[in-house]
């Protein structure tokens, strides 16, 4: 079964009499185990389909399918639930909490879903390890270099072990060298068979990833096999 199926999603923003049409009609059905980078031009579309694909934002019109769920007819409290069964998030910016440590905000999203101490605790020193952050679990972000708050947020976005990783520009604020140790995290994520889509401008990862989608004015215009995608089959 799909993680999702988008059909003919429209997003239109009306401000006044001015209508701006930003998602025209997108259909997209993404498998398990894919890796999918969705590109374009800056102001084609991506953040809006990304929210979307987050529900974060719905759409104007068209149908979305989140592990063969139907989101617009899901209540708040089963789209939380769905939310967090399928999706983890990660931002550009990395979206830490200041005040607490690594470890703390690995924990936040095993705290909303009310794991009890021990063992979130146990959770997230083990994800820290995974992403190589072992050794500064009781830093706090403005003690870490940009590579290894991201490595934070990476870990955060796998603490409920969502089917599925959501990413917008994740190596955007990056040096080349950090961010390519980034993209490595990701390629064993990947290789675990975490299913992942990234909306980016970071040319290296077409080469790692299953499939690039090519958006143009809120169309795909193109929806093509990645250099990895061998590893699908
Ligand atoms: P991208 O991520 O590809 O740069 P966006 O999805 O951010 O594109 O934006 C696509 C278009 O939608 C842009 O023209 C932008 O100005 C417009 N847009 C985005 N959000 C809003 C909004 N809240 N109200 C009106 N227009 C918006
Ligand atoms: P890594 O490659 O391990 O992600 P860096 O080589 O960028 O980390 O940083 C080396 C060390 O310098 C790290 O231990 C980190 O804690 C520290 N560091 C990097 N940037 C900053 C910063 N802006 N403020 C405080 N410490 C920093």
């Amino acid at each position: 079964q799909p993680i999702i199926e988008l059909r003919n999603i429209r997003k239109v923003y009306r401000q006044g009499e001015f209508e701006t049409v930003v998602l025209q009609g997108i259909n997209i059905t993404i498998n398990p185990g894919e890796y999918v980078c969705i590109m374009g031009p800056s102001g084609c579309g991506k953040s809006t389909l990304l929210n979307v694909l987050g529900c974060l934002d719905q759409p104007s019109s068209g149908q979305y399918l989140l592990g063969g769920e139907d989101v617009a007819i899901l209540n708040d409290d089963d789209l939380s639930k769905a939310r967090c069964r399928n999706l983890g998030f990660i931002f550009q910016s990395y979206n830490l909490i200041q005040q607490l440590t690594v470890v703390e905000n690995i924990e936040v999203p095993l705290y909303y879903k009310g794991v009890q101490e021990q063992e979130s605790r146990a959770i997230a020193e083990k994800l820290a390890g995974q992403v190589g952050l072992a050794h500064r679990l009781h830093h706090k972000p403005n003690e870490l270099s940009g590579g290894q708050q991201q490595r934070v947020a990476i870990a955060r976005a796998l603490a409920n072990d969502p089917l599925m990783i959501l990413a917008d520009e994740a190596t955007g604020n990056l040096d080349s060298k950090s961010g390519k140790e980034i993209l490595d995290i990701f390629d064993d994520l990947n290789c675990a068979g975490k299913t992942m889509v990234f909306v980016t401008h970071d040319e290296r990862m077409v080469q790692r990833c299953t499939r690039v989608i090519r958006l143009k004015d809120g169309l795909v215009e193109k929806d093509e096999p990645g250099a990895a995608a061998a590893r699908l089959i």
